[in-house]
């Protein structure tokens, strides 16, 4: 009789097996059908560092990252949607082709718990967007332009509430970059679309 392969851990069960994972976000890259590994070198409350060594093992070990291999991070306490730093980060590595989908998993650090996740996936309108840059220094300028736009939207948006900025930013994830979004909700919680995070039910 064949053995049984070793039981693969849940994405939740990953998560949670990082030190203080309700305190400080934490960042993994996953293949498909496969395992997730961490990849961050420093953990912050706002923000990760990633280890590019980690990153680089990854790619290395599951050849072409495009299609298969998404990243993963967490938000302690706070909407599920990708941040101007994310949104850039995530280009870069679209357009140097590697992953070209990526989750957020927001946290609920009072009962310690996954909430749900946003998938963020590029379309063929992202990729049309994305054409034509064969040179390096035709993709530092995109990216450039990308960073230019964000601090803009930043910028032009500081006097409105919260809720009325996370959604103008949404917007213009869905509507000029052309990302597709996706919640999912985990037992427990439920999605607030006006607010764009998970509650407790
Ligand atoms: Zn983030």
């Amino acid at each position: 009789m064949l053995s049984k392969p070793p039981l693969r851990k849940k994405p939740t069960e990953i998560i949670k097996s990082i030190p203080e994972f309700d305190k400080k976000e934490s960042l993994f890259l996953k293949q498909r059908g496969g395992e997730m590994d961490s990849v961050h070198k420093e953990r912050h409350e706002r923000y990760t560092i990633p280890d590019v060594e980690k990153f680089l093992k990854f790619q290395r070990e599951h050849g072409s990252m495009q299609g298969k291999v998404y990243s993963v991070h967490t938000h302690i306490d706070y909407e599920p949607i990708p941040g101007y730093g994310d949104i850039h980060g995530f280009f870069q590595t679209i357009i140097n082709n590697n992953y070209t989908s990526m989750v957020v998993s927001q946290i609920d650090s009072r009962y310690k718990a996954e909430a749900g996740r946003c998938h963020v996936a590029i379309t063929k309108e992202t990729k049309q967007l994305l054409s034509g840059l064969n040179t390096q220094e035709q993709k530092n300028a995109f990216l450039n332009k990308l960073r230019t736009k964000l601090s803009e939207i930043d910028n032009n948006s500081k006097n409105d509430s919260d809720e009325m900025r996370l959604h103008f930013f949404y917007n213009y994830c869905k509507d000029t970059l052309k990302l597709r979004f996706k919640f999912k909700a985990l037992p427990g919680y439920r999605f607030n679309k006006n607010g764009l995070y998970f509650e407790k039910i």
